[in-house]
C-alpha cells in the first residue's frame, strides 16, 4: 500500500539523488551509534563496511576536523558509553583499522551492577522498561576506556549525568558540561578532552547559552541534527544509525537522504549560534 509516509521518502530519496548528481564527492558526515545488541552485532559490521565503501573514514586524532578536499568522508562516534560499543571495536573496527570517538556519562561509567545501570538508563536517558528488559545494557569500564585510548580511539565528553541541559539551571549546565571533562581527564589520566557530544542531540534539547559553554570549553561540540559538515567548525551535525531498524533505513541514513528532512532544525541551529555570542 502507499502511504503518505512511503511518497514523502521517496520524494527525499529522488531529491537526494539529485543533490548527489549534481556535487556527488562533498559529504562530511559523522555517524553515531548507541546500545549493540547482541543480535545487532553482524548488523553493525555490515553498516560499518557500507560506510567504509561510500565513504573515506578519518581518524579523530589531533584536533577534530574535515580535510578540505572534493571526497566523501566520515567519522564513526558512539553515544554513552556501553559495553558492547568496546565488544564492537575490539571485534570490529581495530579489524577495519578504524578509530573513533566515544564520548561517555561520567555517572555511568562508575556504576558495577546491573539493577543501577538499568535504573540509570531509565531515569537519566529515559529508555523504557520494554527496551531495558530486552537488551544488555551494560556501562563500560575505566579501565576498557584505557584499552581503547590504547588502541588509538579518543574519549569525548557527555556530561556528567546525561540530563535535558535546556532543563537545568545555568550553574547545573555548566557544572555538567565542564566538570565531566575534568573528571575524564582525571580517572583515565588524558591530558585534553576537545571533544563533546550534546545529550539527546536534537534541536530541542540545544539552547543558545549551551552553546555559548560549549564553544568557551570544548574545540569541537557534536549534535544529533542530520547534516552534511561542508562549513562546520566548530559545532557539528551527526546522523543516527538505529540499528533496531531495517538495514535499507540505515543505508537511506547513510546516503544522507534524510538530511533535508532538518533543514529547519539546522536553520534553527544557525540562529542559536548566532544568539550565543549575544547572551
Ligand atoms: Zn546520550
Amino acid at each position: 500500500m502507499v502511504t503518505l509516509k512511503n511518497i514523502y521518502i521517496n520524494t527525499l530519496k529522488l531529491l537526494g539523488s539529485i543533490l548527489d548528481f549534481i556535487d556527488p564527492y562533498n559529504k562530511k558526515k559523522i555517524f553515531i551509534f548507541h546500545e549493540i545488541s547482541k543480535k545487532n552485532q553482524k548488523k553493525f559490521y555490515k553498516v560499518i563496511k557500507y560506510i567504509k565503501s561510500k565513504y573515506e573514514i578519518l581518524d579523530p586524532n589531533n584536533d577534530f576536523k574535515f580535510e578540505n578536499n572534493r571526497k566523501n568522508q566520515a567519522f564513526i562516534t558512539f553515544d554513552d558509553g556501553y559495553f558492547s560499543q568496546y565488544e564492537c571495536a575490539k571485534k570490529y573496527l581495530d579489524k577495519e583499522n578504524i578509530k573513533a570517538i566515544f564520548f561517555i556519562i561520567y555517572e555511568f561509567m562508575k556504576i558495577k551492577n546491573k539493577k543501577n545501570h538499568k535504573e540509570f538508563l531509565k531515569k537519566n536517558l529515559l529508555i523504557n522498561n520494554i527496551k531495558l528488559n530486552n537488551k544488555e545494557f551494560k556501562n563500560m569500564t575505566f579501565e576498557n576506556l584505557k584499552v581503547l585510548i590504547k588502541k588509538g580511539h579518543i574519549i569525548g565528553a557527555h556530561t556528567l549525568n546525561h540530563p535535558n541541559l535546556t532543563q537545568i539551571d545555568k550553574n547545573n549546565c555548566k557544572k555538567e558540561i565542564l566538570s565531566c571533562k575534568k573528571k575524564i581527564k582525571t580517572k583515565i589520566g588524558v591530558k585534553k578532552i576537545g571533544n563533546f557530544a550534546i545529550t539527546f542531540g536534537g534541536i530541542k534539547f540545544i539552547n543558545p547559552y549551551i552553546l555559548k559553554l560549549c564553544k568557551k570549553y570544548y574545540k569541537a561540540t557534536f549534535t544529533g541534527i542530520r547534516g552534511s559538515n561542508n562549513n562546520n567548525k566548530q559545532i557539528f551535525f551527526r546522523e543516527n544509525c538505529d540499528l533496531n531498524k531495517d538495514f535499507s533505513e540505515i543505508k537511506f541514513t547513510i546516503d544522507g537522504y534524510a538530511d533535508l528532512h532538518y533543514f529547519f532544525d539546522r536553520l534553527r541551529l544557525k540562529v542559536y549560534k548566532y544568539f550565543s555570542t549575544k547572551c
